[in-house]
C-alpha cells in the first residue's frame, strides 16, 4: 500500500505545524512520498511565502530594493531551523537565490518555486527522509502539459525504502528551467505524483476536516461529507466550493485513485473521501451531498415567436457572446423563450452592446435583462432515480417564500440548479439545509 500525502501551507506555516506533520507522516509507513507547499500564513496578518516571493519578482522588475520582503521570508525559515534545531545551511541556499536576484539573472518561476523547495529542504531534514527535487521529477512539455511518461521514468530512478519529501507547485521543463504550475498547484503535485506511482490513496492535508455539506459562513458548522464522487466535487467546485485545485482531479482521477482530504490540526478526523464510485449496495447517500451557490448573476431572457422551430437559432445568438468571449453558465428554454444566465462581471463592460447586437441579429419579441441574481446548485448522487425529488426542494423554496427565478437540470439528475434573488441567498441555502441535510439525516 501506497499513499502519497501533501500539505499545504497552513500545514508547514511554522515549526509546531512542522511537528504535526512529522506525528502524521511517521505514524503510518504506507505514507511514503510527501509534497509540501511553501509556508502559508501562520495568523491572519502573516504573509504566505509564495506572495512574498511573487512581490521580490515585481521589486526586482522595477528596479525597487526586494531586501526586506526576503528578509521576511528568511525569517520564516531561520526560525522554523531554530526552532527544530536543523543543520541545513540556510545562508547557503538564500545566497544562491540573492545572487541570482542581484544579477537579474533568475527567472519568475525559480524564484517563486524556492518556497516549496525550502520547505521541502527543511522538512525531508526534520523527518529524516530523503529529499528529491520536483524539477529532477516532475516532468513538462514545452506546452506546459505534464508528461506523464517522463515523469514516471524518472521517479522510477529514485530507488530508497526511505520516505521522500518532495517540493509540491513546480517541475521543469525538458531543458531543466524550471517551471511553475497555477497558484495552489502543489494539489496538482501531489496528484501527479500519485498517478505515476500508482498509488492506493492520495491524502491531501490541509486546514479543514474535509469537505463540508454547505460554506460554513453561512451554515453554521455544517456536516462535513464521509464521501463524494469526482463528478459531484466538481459540481460543487464550480459553483463556488474551495476544496481542491480544479486540475488536481485528473490525474488520480485517471487511475481511479481516492483522495482522502483531511486536517493536519485534527488529525484523527477520517475528512472525505473523493472517489469515483461508490459501490451502490453500500451506499446510501442522503439525497443532497452538497449545497453550493454564488452571487451576482444577470439573466438575459429572449422571447421570439416560432423560434423554437427554427434550426441554429440558439447558435446565432450564442455566437455573439462568444465574439465578447462570455461564457454561458447556463440555459433555460421554454418553447419560443430561451434565458441566458452569465456571470455579471464577464459582461459588464459591454451588456448594453451585446444587447443592441442580439436586437440587431436577431430580431427577438422581447428581450430581458434581470441582475442581482444568485445561483444555487444542489448536488448530489442520491437524487437520481428518486421521484419528487424537484418537487420537494422547489416547495421549500416556496414555504420559504423566496421566488425563483430560474430552474435547470441536467438529464444525469446529479445537480439542480436553481437561481433566485442575491437577497434570498443565504436564505435559500440555510432552507434546503435544514431540510434535505439536517430533517432527512435524522431519519
Ligand atoms: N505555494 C503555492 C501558492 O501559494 C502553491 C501551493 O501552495 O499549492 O500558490
Amino acid at each position: 500500500m501506497i499513499k502519497v500525502v501533501k500539505f499545504g501551507g497552513s500545514s508547514v506555516a511554522n515549526a509546531t505545524q512542522f511537528q504535526k506533520v512529522k506525528d502524521i507522516v511517521c505514524k503510518e509507513k504506507e505514507r511514503k512520498y510527501i509534497i509540501v507547499s511553501a509556508c502559508g500564513k501562520e495568523s491572519f496578518e502573516d504573509y504566505k511565502v509564495t506572495d512574498l516571493l511573487y512581490l521580490c519578482e515585481a521589486h526586482i522588475r522595477y528596479h525597487v530594493s526586494y531586501e526586506s520582503l526576503f528578509t521576511l521570508v528568511e525569517d520564516k525559515y531561520k526560525r522554523i531551523k531554530k526552532e527544530l534545531d536543523l543543520q541545513i545551511d540556510l545562508e547557503k541556499e538564500f545566497n544562491v537565490i540573492k545572487t541570482a536576484m542581484d544579477k537579474g539573472n533568475i527567472t519568475t518561476d525559480f524564484l517563486v518555486s524556492r518556497g516549496e523547495y525550502l520547505t521541502a529542504k527543511c522538512m525531508a531534514e526534520y523527518i529524516g527522509a530523503d529529499f528529491v527535487d520536483a524539477a529532477d521529477i516532475i516532468v513538462f512539455d514545452y506546452d506546459g502539459e505534464v508528461n506523464f511518461e517522463e515523469t514516471k521514468k524518472r521517479i522510477q530512478k529514485i530507488k530508497t525504502k526511505n520516505k521522500i519529501v518532495i517540493p509540491g507547485f513546480y517541475g521543469a521543463l525538458p531543458n531543466g528551467m524550471v517551471k511553475v504550475m497555477s497558484r495552489g498547484g502543489s494539489d496538482v503535485s501531489g496528484s501527479v505524483i500519485a498517478n505515476v506511482v500508482d498509488a492506493d490513496m492520495y491524502e491531501n492535508w490541509t486546514d479543514v476536516s474535509g469537505v463540508l455539506v454547505a460554506d460554513p459562513r453561512i451554515i453554521h458548522h455544517p456536516m462535513r461529507i464521509d464521501y463524494i464522487t469526482y463528478s459531484e466535487l466538481r459540481g460543487m467546485s464550480y459553483m463556488g466550493a474551495n476544496v481542491l485545485h480544479d486540475h488536481a482531479i485528473f490525474a488520480v482521477r485517471q487511475k481511479g485513485i481516492p483522495i482522502n482530504i483531511r486536517n493536519t490540526n485534527e488529525p484523527d478526523n477520517p475528512g472525505t473521501i473523493i472517489v469515483d464510485h461508490i459501490d451502490k449496495k453500500k451506499d446510501k447517500p442522503l439525497a443532497v451531498t452538497g449545497i453550493v451557490g454564488k452571487r451576482d448573476f444577470s439573466i438575459i431572457t429572449l422571447t421570439k415567436n416560432h423560434s423554437s422551430a427554427e434550426i441554429g437559432f440558439l447558435r446565432k445568438v450564442l455566437s455573439i457572446f462568444e465574439v465578447y468571449k462570455v461564457s454561458i453558465e447556463s440555459v433555460p428554454i421554454t418553447v419560443d423563450t430561451f434565458s441566458l444566465i452569465i456571470k455579471a462581471e464577464a459582461i459588464e463592460h459591454y451588456i448594453y452592446e451585446i444587447i443592441g447586437r442580439i436586437k440587431e441579429d436577431i430580431r427577438p419579441d422581447e428581450i430581458i435583462l434581470q441582475e442581482h441574481v444568485s445561483l444555487i446548485a444542489v448536488v448530489g448522487r442520491g437524487m437520481q432515480a428518486v421521484p419528487g425529488m424537484s418537487g420537494r426542494l422547489l416547495s421549500e423554496f416556496g414555504r420559504n417564500e423566496i421566488n425563483i427565478k430560474v430552474i435547470n437540470q441536467t438529464a444525469d439528475e446529479l445537480c439542480i440548479v436553481v437561481g433566485v434573488e442575491n437577497k434570498d441567498f443565504e436564505k435559500a441555502i440555510q432552507c434546503i439545509y435544514d431540510r434535505f441535510v439536517v430533517e432527512e439525516g435524522r431519519k
